[in-house]
């Protein structure tokens, strides 16, 4: 064969391929690490993509300098640092935005969601201390759960500058369970200001969708982790224009205490880590409220967490997979609707 034919059947080839598939155009995915987890930005477009970054870039640092429990000179630190000594802390709006979200879903939860969770993560083992050889005794839990008062949290303002401080020695705030998909929206709010289009976000898990991933598409095609083997998807679902989705799991960050898996996620109405769920995904129409309602809807289970969709967050679809096996899916009505490639019986 000559080389000239060689290369017209390459070229043939060529033009199958490119026929044959629907979407033509690559994704291009850029990550990096930040606030202890990885980022990424996705589009075809790649100047979108890297101006998206850019902005990503500064805000996720700036959120993390002002709210990082693991950063001893955010905000966040400072003001738990004077916890009791009724010295307040000059904080940003976005700090006072997210104590808001944080204590109305104390509330709303009846306290199974309390952002003064941190003495109570401190003595099972997280955020830098050291796991207990033996599971804390009660006594210590409840001394810990009186330090999560929300009504001592003050919020006063100096001028136009809110100031925060906390009431008792030894309340400590802790935004793990929301400040990602805070961060999430403010680059989104961005980007839309900023006239990009056709992007996805994502950090840690907290993702939010701008436009379509390619024409045709109508969305964003995510995958679902499977909790049980992290390298599969258990299911996968259209993230729509401006949507988020937020996964709480019990599987990336645990302690391990007498040989028994202990969750990064705590009943703030006991104090003990959350027990039975394996893994919670929430879709909702910002970052921030499916970041804050998937760890909730962990805690509470499928029955309390219904309820409290169908009561305030009527625009939200959660799906919860509890930790036995054989592996399955529990999903809201609407969330069924919008699953695709489910690999496990669902109900
Ligand atoms: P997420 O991965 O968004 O579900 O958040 C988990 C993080 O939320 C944990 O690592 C803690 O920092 C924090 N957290 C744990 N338990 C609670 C709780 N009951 N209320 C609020 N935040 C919590
Ligand atoms: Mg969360």
């Amino acid at each position: 064969m000559t080389k000239h034919s060689l290369f017209i059947i390459y070229l043939l080839a060529a033009f199958f391929i490119a026929g044959c598939s629907r979407y033509p155009q690559q994704i291009k995915r850029l990550q990096w690490c930040t606030m202890g987890t990885i980022a990424a930005v996705q589009s075809t477009d790649l100047a979108s993509a890297q101006k998206l970054r850019t902005t990503a870039i500064d805000s996720f640092g700036k959120v993390e300098d002002e709210l990082s429990a693991w950063n001893p000179e955010s905000d966040l630190s400072t003001i738990n640092n004077r916890a009791g000594s009724n010295t307040p802390t000059p904080v940003s709006a976005a700090f006072t935005n997210i104590l808001k979200i944080s204590t109305d879903f104390a509330s709303l939860s009846d306290g199974a969601f309390n952002p003064l969770i941190g003495p109570v993560l401190n003595a099972w083992g997280f955020n830098g201390t050291t796991a207990p050889a033996a599971p804390p005794a009660d006594a210590d839990l409840s001394k810990a759960l009186m330090l999560a008062n929300t009504a001592e949290i003050r919020v006063t303002t100096s001028g136009n500058t809110p100031l925060v401080s906390l009431g008792l020695p030894g309340m400590q705030l802790d935004f793990g369970a929301v400040a990602k998909g805070y961060a999430v929206d403010i680059v989104w709010q961005k980007a839309t200001k900023q006239g990009l289009s056709n992007l996805l976000i994502d950090l840690g898990g907290n993702l939010r969708a701008m436009g379509e991933a390619q024409p045709g598409r109508g969305g964003w095609l995510t995958g679902i982790k499977n909790p049980f083997n992290k390298n599969r998807l258990i299911a996968k679902v259209l993230l729509l224009d401006g949507e988020a989705i937020s996964t709480s799991g019990n599987y990336e960050r645990f302690v391990e205490i007498k040989g028994e898996r202990c969750a990064h996620i705590i009943d703030g109405r006991t104090a003990k880590p959350v027990k039975g769920m394996a893994g919670v995904t929430v879709i909702a129409p910002d970052a921030a409220t499916a970041d804050a309602l998937s760890t909730t809807l962990f805690i509470t289970g499928v029955e309390k967490g219904e309820m409290l969709l169908e009561k305030h967050f009527t625009n939200s679809l959660a799906l919860w997979i509890p930790d036995r096996q054989p592996a399955e899916i529990i999903a809201t009505d609407r969330m069924k609707q919008r699953l695709q490639k489910i690999s496990v019986p669902y109900r």
